[in-house]
């Protein structure tokens, strides 16, 4: 996955096979060896989402990627949408369980927080790990040993 600003990116998905492959290669310093398109290229404009209210009047409002849109760098937005889903779920069967309305605020405020806390941290992610040195410091050591791997 190569993130870049939305020209360059255009850019690189017009290149030829054998252009894309010799641009990729010098993007990454030689330090994958050498590259050869395996499948078709997609392009996807990255927007980040966090729904400024998960719950509405009497009912939960969005789940998935409508409530939490991550940088697809953290490979969680599906696993997220499923949990949102199961949250709400959850919800539900405590409602029934106790023989309370399903939009009972204050089931909905409990899954709207639960949902909040939940997300927050991976939604974080990749702002942290881009900005955080420890981590380069730590790919660096990762690239370097591939390099030392015959
Ligand atoms: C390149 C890339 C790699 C990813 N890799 C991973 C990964 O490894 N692991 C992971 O967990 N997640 C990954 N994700 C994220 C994951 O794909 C999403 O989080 C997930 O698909 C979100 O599911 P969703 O149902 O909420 O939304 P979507 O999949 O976007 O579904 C929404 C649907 O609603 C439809 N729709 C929109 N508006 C309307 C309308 N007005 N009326 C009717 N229909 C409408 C859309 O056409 C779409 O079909 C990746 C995403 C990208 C872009």
């Amino acid at each position: 996955m190569v993130t870049l600003p939305g020209e360059q990116a255009r850019a690189l998905a017009a290149l030829d096979e054998t252009a894309f492959a010799a641009e990729l290669e010098r993007r990454y310093g030689g330090r994958l060896g050498r590259m050869q398109l395996a499948g078709s290229r997609h392009v996807y404009p990255l927007v980040a989402t966090w729904a400024r209210r998960f719950v509405g009047p009497r009912l939960p409002l969005p789940a998935g990627d409508a409530a939490v849109g991550m940088h697809p760098v953290t490979a969680h937005g599906f696993n997220l949408g499923l949990t949102s889903v199961e949250r709400l779920a959850d919800l539900a069967r405590t409602a029934l369980r106790q023989g309370r309305d399903l939009g009972d605020p204050a089931l909905l405020a409990r899954y709207q927080r639960r949902h909040r806390q939940g997300s927050w941290p991976l939604f974080q992610r990749p702002a942290r790990s881009s900005a955080s040195t420890r981590t380069n410091a730590r790919r660096r050591a990762g690239c370097a040993a591939r390099r030392c791997v015959p």
